[in-house]
């Protein structure tokens, strides 16, 4: 396993992560960011530079909101059906982009996946699945959807109903927990098999009085998850990816410090 960390494009810096003793990880590309070629060359360049190396290229879209579930419903992913075409293509060149860095992975977060397989919004978004598959194909790479906002037998269901060899998972343990959707622990070993990368993220359990919400985030250690028996649990099932820490905080010194503990925490436990 490789400790790196999920860090995004026009918030960090290559530098100041290699500070925090990493070498490796996600790029998060929002939907402000250019993904010409023109700067995926200017990424390449910055990479070779730091003796950086990244493993996914992360899409987040225009217009997303995280503020409770309802709102995840409304605005994340493929769901919303106003923006899916340009969700799509976006997607696409960051296939692309990905390509030209030489990354073998993109991911992002789908949205909510209707349960029901007739469901027109999930018929709608398998094809979706099904033609970025195609893309990410040509380049060699995986296309990885990240979990939390459904249990894990809904996401593994629409992996093989949507039967794409490239279509895999970026398991996310605090999002499991975040959204209510199950132990993160029972659900990696389910989905296990189709893992690819992996956040190492915590946090607690929505409050029971207020429906709808989401939990909160916490530093790596400090949430419900219980992280020791998560790293136990990706060496039982002999993970070899990289293990990301992910910090979504908007205070960025404090999120920077927490990454840094976080990673000698990992360290710590044998990652
Ligand atoms: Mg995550």
């Amino acid at each position: 396993m490789e400790i790196g960390v999920m860090f995004w494009a026009g918030r960090d810096n290559l530098a100041e992560l290699r500070a925090l003793g990493v070498q490796s990880g996600q790029l998060g590309v929002g939907g402000e960011i250019s993904l010409t070629a023109a700067e995926a060359a200017a990424w390449r360049e910055a990479i070779a530079e730091a003796g950086f190396s990244i493993a996914t290229v992360v899409c987040a879209y225009t217009g997303e909101d995280y503020a409770d579930i309802p709102t995840v419903q409304r605005t994340v992913g493929f769901i919303p059906p106003a923006t899916r075409e340009a969700r799509e293509q976006r997607t696409i060149e960051a296939s692309d982009f990905a390509a030209a860095l030489g990354v073998k992975s993109i991911a992002c977060h789908i949205g909510f996946v209707p349960d029901d397989h007739r469901d027109p919004d999930y018929i709608a978004v398998r094809g979706m699945v099904r033609r970025i598959c195609d893309r990410a194909e040509e380049h060699g790479q995986t296309f990885a959807l990240e979990t939390g906002q459904e249990p894990a037998d809904t996401l593994l269901r629409f992996l093989d109903d949507a039967a794409c060899p490239n279509l895999k998972i970026n398991f996310d343990p605090a999002n499991m927990i975040l959204y209510g959707s199950g132990d993160p622990i029972e659900a990696y070993e389910k989905l296990a098999p189709q893992v690819v990368s992996v956040h190492a993220k915590d946090g607690d359990w929505p409050p029971s009085d207020k429906p709808g919400a989401l939990g909160t985030e916490r530093p790596l250690g400090q949430g419900a998850v219980g992280i020791p028996r998560f790293v136990d649990a990706l060496k039982r099932a002999g993970y070899k990816g990289s293990v990301n820490v992910e910090r979504e905080i908007e205070n960025q010194a404090q999120r920077l410090a927490d990454i840094r503990m976080a990673v000698r925490l990992l360290k710590d436990l044998g990652v």
